[in-house]
């Protein structure tokens, strides 16, 4: 069975600052077939390179249940990008049968358990991210490049 893993983790030049942050292990996964990659921010329409986008109030779920939005740097909305990034990541997901997901901390929407917490200065929050939160309302664990 298949793993889901957040494309800059894979390699792919996917961040919001046009780089990856490769995962030697994450890589050679994808290599040798076992991983599906995925980049919601891309998948939700945003560009590469783009300006960062950080959670302001709440968590993953709070924005699912537009209790919460996602800015950029600039302090433009993109609250949907990341919406519907996160629904086609599970989409994908969904069509492989995956059960489990390896994603890159601390990431608005791929972040497990702690994420950058809107003030665009680095420091954290407890939280999840916004595909990291809809993925596991829809039973894929999710661990992240730290577990492994
Ligand atoms: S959305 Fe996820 S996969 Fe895409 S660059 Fe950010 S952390 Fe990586």
């Amino acid at each position: 069975m298949k793993i889901l893993v957040s494309a800059c983790l894979a390699g792919i030049n996917c961040r919001f600052n046009g780089k990856n942050q490769v995962n030697k292990k994450i890589k050679k996964m994808l290599e040798e077939g076992k991983a599906v990659c995925v980049c919601p921010e891309e998948l939700g329409g945003l560009l590469t390179p783009r300006l960062p986008s950080e959670m302001i109030d709440g968590s993953g779920e709070d924005v699912l249940e537009e209790k919460a939005g996602v800015i950029n740097e600039e302090g433009a909305d993109v609250t949907k990008n990341f919406i519907e990034g996160s629904r086609k990541a599970l989409e994908i997901a969904k069509k492989y049968k995956i059960k489990n997901a390896i994603l890159k901390s601390k990431s608005t929407a791929c972040g497990k358990g702690q994420i950058y917490d809107g003030t665009f200065s680095g420091k954290l929050k407890e939280g999840n991210g916004v595909t990291c939160a809809l993925l596991m309302k829809n039973k894929i664990k999710v661990i992240t490049e730290n577990d492994i």
